[in-house]
């Protein structure tokens, strides 16, 4: 079996104790993971403590140490991707676009301009906005893409300046520990600690009198938890967390035409994506002719493990979320809902479940109204498209949407009527290093990705010069006779 350590002061730590990793195809243990200590907690944020005062000093050194991981990220695809497809399910193909995203997040912060933020320049004052880093970053992910999602994290937290203790879940952990492993050679010790255990580690990640912002990926409830636990410190937070995405179809399209990019929206990553489709509203005139062709990609697609490469989707991740996709599924069906595709688990070792399309169901239902996670996708009519929106933001949740049709101006019309943090007109889940991500409502707190991602990794700091010569400004002037 191969060993995994967890890094900490830009070394490996043993630890005492280990957990077990599943592979989901099989559902048998294939790997131990490191749990770590309160006390090994306390080192990594000590030396993330220490690290940050040369850290935080030259940018320059930081973006050529971004750019000198980013080579070895996008050097150990195969090696990152195979590990990642073990413990997370996801076919070889997209555990190695995985690593290449995890790669093109590094490149994109280690060459993003900065400019300057000069809002006064004249004889009275010389007045700029800069942006400081705010120390130790405690940064918490989930498992549906633990390497990339990490990164998402690691490249802006690091190039504004920060160092980070960074916990990945404990159903995936292995390739976080292992990236990090890897790095220890291209960044100074201290800068980025690994650490891993259960959802108890996370709680004191989040206690910890150290981190000055906690950046988290996961579940709203757990988001929650994690707001209430940095409250007393006034810990700054990034959240993303869950969604419950609605695809809005308009009756200018014909059902063929928009097939595709909505089964793929629902199913990549065998829907276990935050801003994956998870549930489609659509006009009575074409709800047949769609549900038939999602139906008939549903039952077309190959399902098996990651390994396979003709496997276009694996298995569900872990046995809690395989139980909560057959639970809502099951309640679904007891409510009248009808199986068009797929209906259940498959009859086979590990998490394998059928991708199913259920008709004839609307709001109300489990299924709809909360967050699946997984491969299974309700498609409602509806009559009226004002009903239909309605019903899209009648939620808590608003991580993103989309609109589907032929004429763009009034689907993006339409999509601007979502209460979302992204709103996609004719495709979902597009995503980009650029492109600022985040949820309204409970699906999350602050953005991920360019300047403004960057920007959440900094405390604004304002340098004004005075330039009048005598100290004075209007307003200490009147005390002045
Ligand atoms: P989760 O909330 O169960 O766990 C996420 C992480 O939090 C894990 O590392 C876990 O160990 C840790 N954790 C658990 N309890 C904690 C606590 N009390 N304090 C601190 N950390 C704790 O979520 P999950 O099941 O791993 O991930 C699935 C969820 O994540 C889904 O709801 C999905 O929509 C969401 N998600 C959101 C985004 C986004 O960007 N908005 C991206 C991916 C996943």
């Amino acid at each position: 079996m191969a060993e995994y350590s967890m890094t900490i002061g830009g070394e490996a730590a043993a630890t005492e104790a280990t957990f077990a990793v599943l592979d989901p195809a099989t559902g048998e243990v294939f790997a131990e993971a490191p749990e770590c200590s309160r006390v090994q907690l306390a080192a990594a944020m000590e030396s993330a403590a220490k690290a940050y005062r040369d850290w935080k000093v030259d940018e320059e050194a930081r973006r050529d140490c971004l750019r000198r991981m980013a080579g070895v990220v996008m050097g150990s695809i195969e090696e990152l991707g195979s590990l990642l497809t073990s413990e997370q399910g996801k076919p070889l193909a997209d555990a190695y676009g995985e690593v290449f995203g995890a790669g093109m997040w590094l490149q994109y912060y280690a060459d993003l301009e900065r400019p300057r933020e000069i809002i006064q320049d004249d004889t009275e004052a010389f007045v700029e906005v800069v942006r400081r880093p705010l120390g130790v970053v405690a940064a918490i992910t989930p498992w549906n893409f633990p390497l990339v999602l990490a990164f998402w994290k690691i490249a802006p937290a690091l190039l504004a300046g920060n160092t980070l203790v960074l916990k990945p879940s404990p159903f995936t952990p292995l390739s976080t520990l292992r990236v990090a492993e890897m790095l220890r050679e291209v960044l100074p010790a201290g800068v980025l600690n690994v650490v891993s255990g259960g959802d108890e580690l996370g709680a004191w990640m989040t206690d910890h009198p150290v981190p000055r912002k906690v950046s988290f990926t996961g579940s709203i409830e757990t988001g929650k938890k994690v707001a209430l636990a940095a409250a007393p410190d006034l810990k700054r937070l990034t959240l993303e967390l869950g969604g419950n995405d609605p695809a809005v179809v308009l009756d200018d399209v014909d059902a063929q035409s928009v097939a595709n990019g909505i089964f793929g929206g629902a199913f990549t990553n065998n829907g276990q994506v935050c801003s994956a489709i998870k549930r489609v509203y659509v006009p009575e005139g074409i709800y047949d002719d769609l549900v038939e062709a999602l139906a008939e990609r549903a039952k077309a697609v190959k399902v098996g493990p990651g390994t396979d490469p003709d496997s276009k989707l694996g298995p569900i991740n872990n046995a809690p979320q395989f139980e909560r996709v057959k639970e809502l599924v099951a309640d679904a069906l007891a409510n009248g809902a009808r199986a068009v595709a797929g209906g259940g688990p498959m009859e086979r070792p590990g998490y394998f479940f059928e991708p199913t399309i259920l008709a004839d169901l609307s709001d109300g239902t489990r299924i709809v109204d909360e967050e699946q996670f997984g491969p299974a996708l309700p498609v409602i009519a509806y009559r009226d498209l004002d009903d239909a929106l309605e019903r899209a933001n009648a939620t808590h949740f608003g991580l993103s949407g989309s609109v589907w049709g032929a004429d763009e101006e009034r689907a993006a019309d339409v999509a601007g009527r979502l209460e979302c943090g992204t709103a996609w007109v004719n495709t979902h889940v597009s995503l980009a290093p650029n492109q600022p991500f985040g949820g309204f409502k409970w699906s999350g707190l602050g953005v991920e990705n360019g300047p403004w991602g960057l920007a959440g990794f900094t405390e604004i700091q304002v340098v004004h010069r005075s330039r009048s010569g005598t100290g004075l400004n209007p307003v200490t002037s009147t005390v002045v006779s």
